[in-house]
């Protein structure tokens, strides 16, 4: 134990942060393969590389890393990995800012090693925050999914996929954004209210309303609903397009909504997912007007190499000079938008590669899993109930999972390369054997790659340790912690690969978390300027009071406004703590304390109380993971019943030396031990350089959970009321304007029974106290009276005077009970409510006193002379 002399009078959080860090050993995180213990292995998400870890992700990983750190006091053997989701298109257009290069500059190789050694020097970042922040990583589970031992993985998966019926191509509608020039899955689709024209034009006699007159070229029927009376006679024929001149039947379908616009609407490939409907059920052709960079292909003749909005603006010009457009309106719409860049996203009939959805297999797995808060799964339920299309893994990309498939070029043969020779890049290696079914050696490598939650999707099955055959020795993880906003991508992709290629759930639990909001309450973003970065609270307050904050902000699972005031509230907790364990320090350094004194003090006994409730309100809070809940019993118990209460009333035993004092000085370490471990998750520098004070440099990090109960209903109750008395005259010395520490003279308490404070409530009063248990003897008398001039003022004006005499000259029954009226010069006046009020002073033994009550107790006290 250090010397308390030597002790800082204040709390060096940036000293003592940066020396654990130098001190603490990464093994002692490790996972242990050949641990009898139970597993506890967490899913940890893996953060895309951008180089700032923003404070949702510090959010979420404080979550995380308060429940690991948990677990491992309870004796579980915690896997803490950390993962890095490399691929995708943020990194890729970075490179291009950086190198002022486009993709199509440089061979896909060169691209990919770009993109790949930004990744690594984001990664290198963004680990250096993890450490500050004091995450219990396991680094000896690091994966990262760009690298072969991951993607090979990825592919591994894929080809499980394939073989077992998961996976298909085909020539199917996607959504596709033509910005990043990639199809994109429908979880992807952002939805956005904005304002359109809804354009009405003559479509050879019928009225057709429509928002994409650009679509015209790729328009292949219209259609009307079968008991439309207006359009009957349409019935069988064939429509000539305007402008294009192409020829397209008029279909029947209930689905029309006679009461829009004119009540016919043409069907174009692709406008909006109705279409797609549509074109499926009636088997109609396929007009591919837009490509894959957005530009109008060759079928839109005049307008072909236009963009979209070009060719909207161009034709409705067009159908004005050939006066078939009728009128256009304003209206309202929800658009589908690419949510990384906002662009309004095309339906695209591509070949693509898809993923089986099996809605059922899907459900029965997410009901197995119990989530944190419970509301979550509802929404997973309702993702898994609008699920209509399967999942388009295919991505026209570059920095991401290369598709590992050839096709021969004579046969168009399917050729897969062996699963020991992944990871493969079929676009720059050749099969090693022939077509199987041809004998051809002339093969094709796919050049789509995968969507990078096929990468994401599978991190449970790679840290519980798959190697493709069945279920992995640790899986299912027990927990995946996330954030609500990607429910419907990570969390939904994770279960259906699980289910394909394990047949089992992936986890135990799930606990989901909110979204951190700038201190206006709105979303984070850069043009409302309310951006928090980590680093910055770390280098004002810390990681111990960011983490504070994380713990204390809402209820898991809430939406989370940040506040400085709660990090600098957070910090000062840490002042008063720290206050109190030098306290505690110079006691226990004074004589050392002896483990087998009996506690017998009413204020030790009934500390030892309140410790063991709280320990069993936080181990319950911890069990479910509320951690506000957890930590505002910590604080509670810290600062309201140790300080402020105990401490308070224990002290002058402390400094008398008598023999209880060896009593409170055990009840003392014994609840600072246990906050120290309480606090370990929480704050994890913190409760080390304290507990490590007190235990000649022991690490609290390797200390079991709390475990101390007490029980003793006597010591609550009486201890309760002990504290509430003190309190109470307490109050009354600071409302008489006495100093707390000031002599009171004779104090008498008449409780209901009596209480053995081995002398603390007197010294704490710094008074001559007794307890009774008889009934208090007090003779009560009105030694004054106060006026209430705001009433008797207005009430009697230049009579207030009078009034006031004949308030005086009032019996002591009539001025606690006051007269509806008074005599005043003659007349009978009214007494208005709250004139005055009677001032009582109590005798008790012959002696003035001041009374309080606390409850059903009355204290009675003598001013000292
Ligand atoms: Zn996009
Ligand atoms: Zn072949």
């Amino acid at each position: 134990m250090v010397s308390s002399d030597q002790l800082p009078k204040n709390y060096d959080f940036a000293e003592v942060e940066e020396r654990w860090r130098g001190t603490w050993r990464d093994e002692d995180h490790y996972f242990d393969r050949n641990s009898e213990k139970p597993q506890f292995v967490i899913d940890t998400p893996p953060p895309y590389p951008t180089g700032n870890f923003h404070i949702g992700n510090a959010l979420n990983w404080c979550y995380i890393d308060f429940f690991a750190r948990y677990k491992r006091m309870k004796g579980f053997n915690v896997m803490f990995p950390q993962g890095w989701d490399c691929h995708g298109l943020p990194t890729e257009v970075k490179v291009e800012e950086l190198n002022h290069i486009t993709k199509n500059d440089v061979s896909r190789e060169e691209f990919r090693r770009m993109c790949r050694e930004l990744t690594e020097k984001n990664i290198t970042q963004m680990r250096l925050t993890l450490r500050k922040m004091a995450f219990s990583t396991d680094w000896s589970n690091e994966y990262i999914t760009m690298m072969p031992d991951y993607y090979g993985k990825t592919q591994l998966s894929f080809l499980r996929m394939l073989k077992n019926g998961y996976i298909y191509q085909s020539e199917h509608p996607v959504n596709y954004c033509s910005r990043c020039e990639t199809a994109i899955a429908f979880a992807e689709v952002a939805y956005e209210d904005r304002e359109t024209q809804l354009n009405y034009f003559d479509f050879g006699g019928v009225e057709i309303a429509t928002t994409r007159p650009e679509l015209l070229a790729a328009c292949v029927a219209l259609a009307v609903h079968p008991e439309d009376g207006r359009y009957h006679l349409l019935k069988g024929r064939k429509m000539k397009v305007p402008i294009f001149g192409h020829e397209v039947p008029v279909i029947q379908d209930t689905a029309v909504d006679p009461a829009f616009g004119s009540g016919a609407v043409m069907i174009c490939t692709f406008g909006d997912k109705q279409d797609v409907h549509w074109w499926k059920q009636h088997n109609l052709a396929l007009r591919k007007a837009i490509d894959r960079q957005g530009k109008m292909t060759e079928i839109a003749d005049a307008y072909r190499g236009m963009t979209a909005a070009e060719c909207r603006t161009a034709i409705l010009a067009d159908m004005k000079s050939l006066n078939i457009l009728n009128r256009q309106e304003r209206l309202a719409q929800r658009v589908g938008t690419c949510w990384r860049c906002k662009t309004p996203i095309e339906i695209l009939s591509e070949r693509q590669w898809f993923v089986r959805i099996k809605p059922d297999e899907i459900q029965e797995a997410a009901h197995q899993i119990t989530w944190y808060p419970e509301h979550m799964l509802r929404r997973m339920e309702n993702w898994i109930e609008q699920m209509e299309w399967d999942w388009c893994i295919s991505r026209q990309r570059i920095f991401a999972t290369p598709i590992p498939v050839w096709f021969c070029k004579k046969c168009r043969e399917m050729i897969t390369p062996d699963e020991k020779d992944l990871p493969v890049d079929p676009t720059l290696v050749q099969p090693d054997h022939a077509c199987p079914k041809c004998g051809g050696n002339d093969f094709i490598g796919e050049a789509d790659v995968l969507d990078t939650w096929m990468d994401s999707s599978i991190s449970v099955l790679k840290v519980t340790g798959w190697d493709g055959k069945g279920v992995p020795p640790f899986f299912p993880a027990q927990i995946r912690p996330q954030g609500h906003d990607i429910i419907r991508t990570w969390a939904f992709y994770t279960i259906l690969r699980s289910v394909a290629l394990t047949g089992q759930k992936p986890w135990d639990e799930i606990l989901v978390n909110g979204m951190v909001l700038g201190e206006d309450g709105f979303k984070m973003s850069k043009s409302r300027g309310n951006i928090i970065v980590p680093e910055e609270i770390l280098l004002k307050y810390g990681a111990d009071a960011l983490r504070q904050w994380a713990a204390m902000g809402a209820a898991t699972g809430s939406d989370i406004m940040f506040s400085w005031n709660d990090v600098v509230a957070a910090s000062r907790l840490q002042t008063k703590m720290w206050n109190i364990a030098r306290f505690v320090m110079i006691q226990l350094e004074k004589e050392g304390f002896d483990k087998n004194v009996p506690v017998t003090a009413l204020a030790d006994r009934w500390l030892l109380v309140q410790l063991s409730d709280t320990i069993q309100a936080v181990s319950d809070a911890m069990e479910c993971y509320q951690f506000d809940v957890a930590l505002k019993a910590i604080r509670e118990f810290a600062w309201d019943t140790l300080a402020d209460n105990y401490i308070e009333l224990a002290k002058g035993r402390l400094y008398t030396g008598n023999e209880s004092r060896k009593s409170a000085l055990l009840v003392l370490s014994t609840a600072f031990d246990s906050l120290c471990r309480m606090l370990a998750p929480f704050t994890p520098y913190f409760a080390e350089e304290c507990y490590t004070n007190l235990n000649k440099g022991a690490s609290v990090h390797s200390q079991p959970w709390v475990s101390f109960t007490y029980d003793d209903e006597a010591a609550r109750n009486e201890g309760n009321l002990l504290v509430q008395v003190v309190a109470g005259v307490r109050k009354y010395k600071h409302d008489s304007g006495l100093a707390l520490n000031a002599p009171l003279g004779k104090v008498t308490i008449y409780a209901p029974h009596t209480v053995n404070d081995e002398g603390d409530t007197g010294r704490t009063l710094n008074a001559d106290v007794h307890w009774r248990t008889e009934e208090a003897q007090l003779d009560r008398a009105i030694t004054d009276i106060s006026f209430n001039r705001a009433v008797i003022g207005p009430a009697f004006r230049k009579q207030a005077q009078a009034f006031m005499t004949a308030v005086r000259a009032l019996s002591p029954d009539q001025l606690e009970n006051p007269p509806k009226s008074i005599l005043l010069e003659g007349n009978e006046v009214e007494v208005p409510e709250n004139a005055f009020t009677p001032k009582f002073s109590y005798i008790e033994e012959g002696a003035k006193v001041d009374v309080i009550t606390v409850g059903d107790v009355i204290v009675t006290m003598v001013k000292s002379a």
